[in-house]
């Protein structure tokens, strides 16, 4: 039924785009069947195809069609939707998603090859009921599905989960002040489409291209998309309406048109692709420069320098905060051993530990070895002193598997230094500080706590 209710209306659209008794100019309904199929495979079983049959044929007798043309147009229809939906089973779902710039390649082939498809069965159609030559029919209903095909499966393929965009418009709708890099994009399409429409000519079509490219680098793939579709139904519509239907000219000048709006609405995607790309490379590159990989905390670079930001922010709120510097005792024992592989588990799964018994503001990193620091802001003494305890006592209850040995036992010693700021608090101050308390703790034993009030320098 939902199916139905989707073709229904986007058929129903179509025919509203239909000039002077002849074939609608743009036609949605296929790709948007198509992309819907390929979203939830679920649907594309025989009750779901005969619910989108029912759609076309209810909104083409609604019209008021023949019933020749109709059916026949109809396996047109169904064509395209149903050699796309195959094709795209054969392409990975990141593909499927359009989240590489590869994947646009695969969209064109597959939008191209669904059009061929439909025009070599609805075709035909034409050539009976509108006495075009097979050559022009042909060339009218690849052209017509291609485009439409283009413009409106990025949009499909790309749309967030319908719960998941309700989140995010509700994030809009929360006051953000004013923020002129978000909407001037949108308002540069918009202007670049009235001055288009005002020239108009050959170059209209290509007019707005500066403007949606600016949206597709500021905007998500999926509003470009939404962008690009309305951009398409522009070119599809308002600019196609200076051709007349039925001069000589005009079969030569629509292929070249629907030609010229396929291939357009590419662009944008893919640079929005590839933008998306480049972000989620920079992210990558921004973890794998902050954190160490082995145990997912800081790395030693990361927390020197947000250590400082918090140091000084501290500073200027007069807020405590303490430095812990922790060691594995006879950590050489374990990997002797059991070999530096379990030595790195057992250091991956005691890091974990401790960011368990951490707070999301505390600053946890890896500054050696099989050394880590922490930085705690706004902790008592006595609060802090109890939490290097939990943090020892936490390490000591550890117990890590080692393949068929007895689970492994470990203990750290820790050094804490606390103050509540003054010119002492450098960063450099209070590591040397919290190592010399550490090594206090080695010498007297391991396992244990030795803290150090904050000396002047
Ligand atoms: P203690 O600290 O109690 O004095 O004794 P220790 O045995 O832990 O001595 P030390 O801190 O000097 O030794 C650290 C050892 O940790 C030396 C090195 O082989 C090992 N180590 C350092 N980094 C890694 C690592 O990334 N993986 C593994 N498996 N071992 C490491
Ligand atoms: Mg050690
Ligand atoms: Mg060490």
């Amino acid at each position: 039924m939902l199916v139905a209710g989707i073709v229904f209306a986007a058929a129903l659209f179509g025919h509203l785009t239909r000039p002077l008794g002849f074939l609608s100019t743009f036609w949605p309904a296929n790709a948007l069947l198509m992309g819907v199929m390929v979203r939830n495979p679920g649907w594309a079983g025989p009750l779901g195809w005969a619910g989108a049959a029912a759609g076309y044929l209810a909104a083409d007798f609604a019209m008021g069609g023949g019933i020749g043309i109709t059916l026949w147009l109809t396996a047109g229809n169904l064509t395209t939707a149903s050699v796309g939906y195959l094709l795209f089973q054969r392409v990975s779902s990141p593909d499927r998603r359009l989240e590489r710039p590869q994947s646009l390649l695969f969209l064109l082939l597959i939008a191209f090859a669904a059009a061929a498809a439909a025009a070599t069965v609805g075709g035909g159609c034409l050539v009976v009921y509108f006495g075009q030559s097979p050559m022009q029919a042909f060339e009218f209903f690849l052209t017509s599905e291609f485009s439409s095909n283009l413009v409106v499966l990025p949009m499909v393929l790309t749309a967030p989960p319908l719960a998941e965009l309700a989140k995010r418009l509700a994030a809009q709708a929360a006051p953000v002040g004013w923020r002129p890099n978000a909407i001037l994009p949108g308002v540069a399409l918009l202007a670049s489409i009235l001055v288009a429409t005002a020239i108009g000519g050959t170059g209209a079509i290509a007019m707005p291209v500066p403007a949606i490219l600016w949206c597709a680098l500021s905007y998500g793939i999926f509003p470009t998309a939404l962008l690009t579709f309305g951009l398409g139904l522009w070119q599809s519509t308002v600019l196609l309406s200076a051709l007349t239907p039925g001069t000589p000219e005009y079969a030569a000048a629509l292929t070249s048109h629907r030609f010229g709006v396929a291939l357009f609405s590419l662009g944008p995607i893919m640079v929005a692709a590839i933008n998306a790309a480049r972000s989620r490379l920079l992210s990558e590159l921004d973890l794998a420069a902050n954190q160490d990989v082995l145990t997912r905390t800081l790395s030693r670079r990361a927390f020197l320098a947000r250590s400082e930001a918090v140091l000084e922010q501290n500073l200027a709120e007069s807020r405590p905060v303490a430095l812990f510097m922790l060691d594995v005792d006879r950590f050489k024992l374990i990997n002797d051993e059991f070999g530096h592989a379990i030595g790195d588990e057992v250091l991956a799964t005691l890091a974990e530990r401790i960011s368990e018994l951490l707070r999301r503001d505390d600053l946890f990193g890896r500054i050696g070895g099989e050394e880590f620091a922490i930085l705690v802001s706004g902790l008592t003494q006595p609060a802090t002193l109890a939490l290097a305890e939990r943090l020892r006592d936490g390490c000591a209850r550890l117990r890590v598997p080692v393949g068929r040995a007895e689970p492994l036992a470990l203990t750290v010693s820790i050094g804490v230094v606390w103050g509540t700021g003054g010119p002492a608090s450098s960063l450099q101050h209070l590591l040397k500080q919290a190592d010399d308390a550490l090594y206090r703790a080695k010498r007297a034993g391991r396992d244990r706590v030795v803290d150090e009030t904050l000396q002047a320098a």
